[in-house]
């Protein structure tokens, strides 16, 4: 039987004994809050980074869909103020394709060239279909044909397509 006077003795001894650790484990535990309060200010910097740079990369509210190239600008209208801003919420293609895609500022410069090459290509082609109409201004300069008559040419050449 042990008395109660042994059993807080054998109490205090196994506190002290003890002791140590607990203040060891109180130590661990204050470091990692402190570690985790740093690394949460860290993070906040790093998705405020993000978010600058993604205004960056993406041309914001512009939606490309992947499989029909079905092209989206989405802009939110704010009634109160009368103000637009960009729809930077997922879209969905119209086609029902699936999720589109965000479009990147190299994606609309590529784009933006590839127009522009396809647009001289039916300049080169409304001149050249100029030529053999027997145009009588077209020999020597193109500057001299009419634009009705390039405008003409380039409705033809788009009707019949490529
Ligand atoms: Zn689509």
């Amino acid at each position: 039987m042990i008395s109660n006077a042994d059993y807080f003795q054998g109490k205090q001894d196994k506190e002290s004994e003890l002791a140590p650790t607990i203040q060891g484990l109180r130590d661990a535990l204050e470091q990692a809050q402190s570690k985790l309060r740093m690394n949460s200010v860290f993070l906040s910097h790093r998705q405020c980074r993000i978010e600058q740079l993604e205004k960056q990369v993406y041309l914001a509210g512009h939606w490309l869909c992947p499989k029909c190239k079905f092209y989206l600008v989405s802009t939110n209208l704010h009634v109160p103020s009368g103000g637009f801003s960009a729809n930077k919420e997922p879209q969905a293609c119209a086609n029902g394709c699936g999720p589109m895609w965000r479009v990147t500022h190299e994606q609309s410069a590529n784009n933006t060239v590839d127009r522009c090459d396809k647009m001289q290509d039916v300049i080169f082609a409304a001149r050249e279909a100029l030529l053999q109409s027997h145009c009588p201004h077209a020999d020597s300069n193109i500057a001299m044909i009419p634009a009705r008559k390039i405008g003409n040419a380039i409705n033809a050449l788009e009707t019949a397509g490529p």
